[in-house]
């Protein structure tokens, strides 16, 4: 259909042809009817025929032209994503492009034709259309943007423009309307425009200036207008001056203010700085920025971006609670609480420094006579004539009540120190008006010298403070210095303390002692010997912890404890080869009182499968003595198990011998105070021989303990010592070490 009409020529267009050709006939036939009637026919025909034929050519190329016109018409108008529409000079709609009516929600054009485009808009829109269409219609081109309903109701936003056509007269017969439907867009837009307005609004009011820095923190992306509350630089400042910020830093600060930027690069986290800066108006603030570090989709840093705050307000709260939690209330002295921080920070750092302990003498009598309020008034006056006697750098604190201390630092020196407390003592006693109650204030002072009286601020407290007593035992209105004795029963008293917690919390361990044969120096057992680790104080002796625990009965728990920890070592060492090898755990005196301990070593023995003979128990002569019957009872039972016995520090007691008989030991263990004598002193060596063949004629094993020196090794070997133990050939080891020593492989 459309192929065919593209060519054929419309019935007009033949129609005139056809007339011509009439025409040409006619003329011909009558200029040449007078030569010829046949003749002019012929011609007459034969003109009618070259008219027809060039009028059909003409005609037909005309024809193809505005065909090919019209279809690239057709062609621009289907690709234009607009509304088209062709105005009368009325406003009225000839024509509208399909997609228009489409746009329009129209059921085709035919729906639209003749409407008046006019009347499609409204209110302030209707001028603005009507504006544009006035322009148009006086020749000149014009747009508007304004919203109007489809034809289904639904508004919509248009952009359109308008093109007069003009009527080749200076007139304009019609106008071209394209509007484009951005309604989709302008909604996009107008949310934009609503969020970036809420950011700004929040960004203005809240106070607090949010950032966008580039990853090398050279520009800024963006700053909200916050920074000129919180810097005090204006935003466009700011981001023409990206290092303005920081030069208001104060020098101080500054270097922890870089780390904290370069940590956020380099760990790629979040970070924080609290730091001061110079405001411009506002003085020294106290700022805290948050960064937080932004990544592309590779994983590469692209930014950083936080929030600066002034946190100064909740820093000068922090302080004043700070202040309030380390001070005296009365005294505006600092408190117990902020001396003792004082005083550890001290022990830390290992500082020579000394504390004095003062306590007002009678203060509770006058409390009483004066009443709370003078009372109080005096302590705050007394106070600050203690702090005008001290030199410049002590610290002086209020403990509560009438207790003052005082830290000295760089003060070991006792004579100085006497100064200081008589110095204080004659600033107490002075008093301008001799009539006042507190003219006769006198103190005691106690003082204690770090480390010497105390390691802990615990411990250099209670000395001072036992110092205190003394002094005021002496007659008051005086000072005492801590002594080694007192301190010693502080801590003594402070590990008292701490015991019943270390064996739950596995504090306690073994360490073992090798017991070698003389001559070739196998190994034959080792002695168990507990060791403490305290959690601050390190490795504790058993010397210090050994009687604490015997006065305190916890003896019994945590020697049971050794005994299953030794045999259960002992079956672990014998199974990796020492098949010969026994083992010797301490017993006190506490232990022997209760029979549990048979059980425990029965118990123990039979867990690890070891046979009785690897065992042997060691007790001090003093141990024996304590309760020699009861000792006795539980030493048979031992004995009847297989248990070896030793009698340990052989030689000490008063009546040695007595046991021998009472007891019959299997080994004698000669105190290491014989062995210490015996290269010097004849004498030693004739007891410890005589020892030696004594034992013998009764079938007892003797081991020399204590060998230090190889001489006094000699001198065993000649006496035919049967076991040495000493420094000399090893000390005691951890468990895992003693695989290491010489053992005797086969009994
Ligand atoms: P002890 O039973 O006389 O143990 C020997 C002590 O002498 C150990 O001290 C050991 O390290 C030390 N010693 C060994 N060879 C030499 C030497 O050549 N020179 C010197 N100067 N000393 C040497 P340690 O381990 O400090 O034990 C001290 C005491 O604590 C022990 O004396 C023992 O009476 C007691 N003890 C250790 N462990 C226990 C235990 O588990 N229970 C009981 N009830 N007491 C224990
Ligand atoms: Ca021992
Ligand atoms: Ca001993």
């Amino acid at each position: 259909m459309r192929a065919r009409s593209a060519t054929s020529l419309p019935l007009a267009s033949i129609a005139q042809i056809f007339l011509a050709a009439v025409g040409a006939w006619a003329l011909a036939w009558f200029a040449l009817a007078s030569v010829s009637e046949e003749a002019a026919f012929c011609i007459g025909a034969g003109a009618a025929m070259l008219v027809l034929m060039a009028g059909l050519r003409h005609a037909r190329r005309q024809h193809a032209r505005a065909n090919a016109t019209s279809a690239l018409a057709k062609a621009l108008l289907d690709a234009n994503r607009e509304c088209l529409k062709l105005l009368d000079t009325d406003g009225r709609m000839l024509r509208i492009s399909e997609y228009g009516a489409e746009l329009m929600q129209a059921s085709g054009p035919e729906q639209l034709a003749g409407a008046n485009w006019l009347g499609f808009w409204s209110g302030d829109e209707a001028s603005a259309a009507r504006n544009a269409f006035d322009a148009a219609i006086k020749g000149s081109r014009s747009a508007f943007v304004a919203s109007c309903p489809t034809t289904a109701g639904v508004p919509k936003k248009w952009q359109s423009r308008l093109i007069p056509i003009d009527d080749g007269h200076g007139g304009v017969h019609a106008i071209l309307c394209a509007s484009l439907d951005i309604t989709h867009e302008a909604e996009l837009a107008a949310d934009l425009r609503a969020k970036e307005l809420l950011m700004s609004e929040m960004e203005a009011h809240v106070g607090l200036c949010f950032y966008s820095y580039s990853a090398d923190y050279t520009y800024f992306h963006h700053v909200s207008a916050g920074c000129a509350s919180v810097f005090g630089i204006d935003a466009r400042t700011m981001r023409e001056r990206p290092q303005a910020w920081i030069d208001l830093v104060l020098p101080e600060d500054r270097q922890q203010l870089y780390d904290a930027m370069q940590r956020i690069t380099r760990l790629k986290t979040g970070g924080r700085a609290r730091y001061r800066i110079q405001h411009p108006r506002r003085g020294v603030r106290w700022i805290q920025s948050t960064g937080n570090p932004v990544f592309d989709a590779r994983g590469d840093l692209v930014r950083i971006v936080g929030i600066s705050e002034d946190i100064t307000v909740e820093q000068e709260r922090l302080a004043e609670l700070d202040r309030l939690a380390f001070s005296d209330s009365l005294t505006g002295l600092a408190n117990r609480g902020a001396l003792v921080l004082k005083i550890e920070e001290r022990c830390r750092r290992n500082a020579a420094f000394a504390l004095m302990f003062i306590d007002l003498d009678r203060f509770k009598v006058l409390n009483d006579t004066l009443g709370h309020t003078a009372a109080d008034r005096l302590l705050k006056s007394l106070s600050e004539r203690i702090q005008a006697a001290l030199p410049h750098d002590a610290v002086l604190a209020r403990l509560g009540g009438d207790e003052f201390a005082v830290l000295i630092d760089h003060a070991s020196d006792k004579q100085r120190l006497a100064g200081i407390a008589k110095d204080i003592l004659a600033a107490l006693a002075r008093s301008g008006d001799p009539s006042r109650a507190d003219a006769f204030v006198t103190a005691s002072i106690g003082i204690s010298v770090f480390p010497e009286n105390g390691a802990d601020q615990e411990t250099l407290l209670t000395s001072a403070d036992i110092a205190m007593y003394a002094a005021k035992k002496a007659g008051r209105n005086g000072f005492s210095f801590a002594d080694k004795a007192s301190t010693e029963r502080i801590v003594d008293f402070k590990l008292e303390r701490d015991l019943p917690a270390a064996l739950a919390n596995r504090q306690f361990l073994l360490h073992y002692q090798a017991i070698h044969e003389p001559r070739t120096l196998e190994v034959r057992s080792v002695e168990a010997l507990i060791r403490w680790r305290h959690p601050t104080r390190g490795l504790v002796s058993p010397g210090v912890f050994i009687p604490i625990l015997e006065e305190t009965g916890f003896i019994n728990e945590i020697g049971a404890w050794v005994m299953d920890e030794a045999l259960r070592q002992l079956a672990l060492w014998r199974r990796a080869g020492a098949r010969s090898l026994g083992v010797s755990v301490n017993v006190s005196s506490r232990q022997l009182r209760d029979a549990a301990i048979v059980e425990v070593v029965n118990d123990a023995l039979s867990r690890y499968e070891l046979p009785a003979s690897s065992l042997q128990v060691e007790l001090t002569e003093s141990a024996l003595m304590e309760n020699p019957a009861l000792a006795q009872r539980t030493l048979s039972a031992l004995k009847a198990l297989g248990v070896r016995i030793a009698i340990d520090d052989f030689g000490t007691g008063y009546s040695s011998l007595r046991y021998l008989a009472d007891f019959s030991p299997d080994t004698l263990k000669i105190d290491r105070s014989f062995v210490a004598r015996l290269q010097d002193d004849r004498a030693t060596q004739g007891i410890v021989s005589g020892i030696i063949q004594m034992a013998r004629t009764l079938g007892v094993s003797v081991t020399a303990e204590g060998v230090e020196q190889t001489a006094q090794l000699e001198l065993l070997r000649e006496s035919a010592c049967d076991l040495v133990q000493g420094f000399l050939l090893s000390r005691p080891v951890a468990p895992d070490e003693v695989l290491g020593l010489s053992i005797k492989a086969v009994d």
